[in-house]
């Protein structure tokens, strides 16, 4: 084994964190755990994981969740495609592989919500395949200590690394370790911004510690101005306090959500409204602004859409995180 893997491994069992999917004994929940680790901070997942698998604690129950379980234990995490194909990929699972997760990287990426990234992860750690995981902490630490120009966002620079790692993982005995290593490593040591380079274990090879250009890498390219987009949304209460809600529809990301109607869905005016708040949330692709209004209610309320409903209790419906947000100031 090449010396550098030796100092990481042995950094690695001493420094490593413990998680409730550390371990595990179940692939399952390393595959809950890892989808849920997607451009997710660890410590936000820590409790979503425990109450996820409490609900769900195998791939059949997770097959035949309903929608609205299924939103309800996802509620805050965001990116919400991926419990989609979660339930998409334990369907097939319950259907054509008598629900179990297949042992190989390659088999795992034909799954849905599954990339090359989560299926080499769940491979080692669960299976002990020698296939590297390339995400942004580990695309970090090799960019500096190889010092590499490439912009690793893109899927084929990522492939060249991980190609490049495939020789050392495959000369250890734990890939899984080896991967896990690398993650906590870019994680705890070789952070984004100044990293600890005198606890790190490749701090003899790095060429950016050597030439103190650690923040020249990795080369990020500049990003594009995100588009806006204004809504107008309105908080309105009946005479018994209960809420008006909308069922979000036609737009994947929030598909099945409860939210706060659109102004211009009401099938009434409203009169005298008011504005009360302002709530901006960034997505991937736009940077969402919503205007809330509140308003006295017409005392002849039309018969409302199928969508749309009164709750007396809206923090038991799945909610879009702006809904829940905006409930929770006022
Ligand atoms: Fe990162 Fe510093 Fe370690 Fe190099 S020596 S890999 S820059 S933490």
């Amino acid at each position: 084994m090449n010396d550098w893997c030796q100092r990481l491994l042995a950094w690695y069992q001493t420094a490593r964190r413990e998680m409730p999917w550390r371990g595990h004994p179940d692939a399952y929940a390393v595959w809950v755990s890892e989808i849920m680790l997607q451009q997710t901070q660890v410590n936000t997942v820590r409790p979503y994981f425990e109450r996820f698998l409490a609900t769900f604690p195998d791939i059949p129950t997770l097959a035949a969740a309903t929608d609205d379980a299924l939103l309800k234990a996802w509620e805050g995490l965001g990116y919400y495609t991926r419990v989609r194909n979660l339930r998409k990929a334990a369907q097939q699972l319950v259907a054509e592989a008598d629900a179990q997760l297949p042992r190989t990287a390659a088999a795992l990426k034909q799954l849905p919500g599954i990339g090359a990234y989560t299926a080499a992860a769940i491979a080692s750690i669960c299976f002990g395949e020698a296939e590297p995981v390339v995400d942004g902490n580990v695309a970090r630490v090799f960019a500096r200590r190889n010092r590499l120009t490439e912009d690793f966002s893109k899927e084929p620079n990522r492939r060249k690394l991980a190609d490049w790692l495939r020789p050392f993982i495959q000369a250890v005995d734990s890939p899984g370790d080896f991967n896990q290593a690398m993650m906590e490593l870019g994680a705890l040591i070789c952070t984004p911004r100044n990293p600890t380079c005198d606890a790190c274990p490749l701090r003899q090879e790095c060429q950016a510690a050597e030439t103190q250009t650690q923040s020249n890498y990795p080369v990020i390219p500049a990003k594009k101005a995100l588009p806006e987009r204004t809504r107008e949304v309105c908080l309105l209460k009946n005479a018994d306090g209960a809420l008006l809600l909308a069922r979000h529809e036609g737009e994947r990301l929030l598909d099945g959500f409860w939210e706060l109607p659109a102004r211009d869905a009401l099938p009434f005016q409203l009169h005298k409204a008011k504005l009360c708040h302002t709530h901006r949330q960034t997505f991937t692709h736009f940077r969402q602004i919503l205007r809330v209004y509140t308003a006295p209610l017409p005392i002849d309320l039309p018969k409302l859409p199928a969508n749309f409903c009164w709750s007396l209790a809206p923090e038991t419906l799945p909610l879009t995180t702006a809904t829940r947000q905006i409930l929770t100031s006022h």
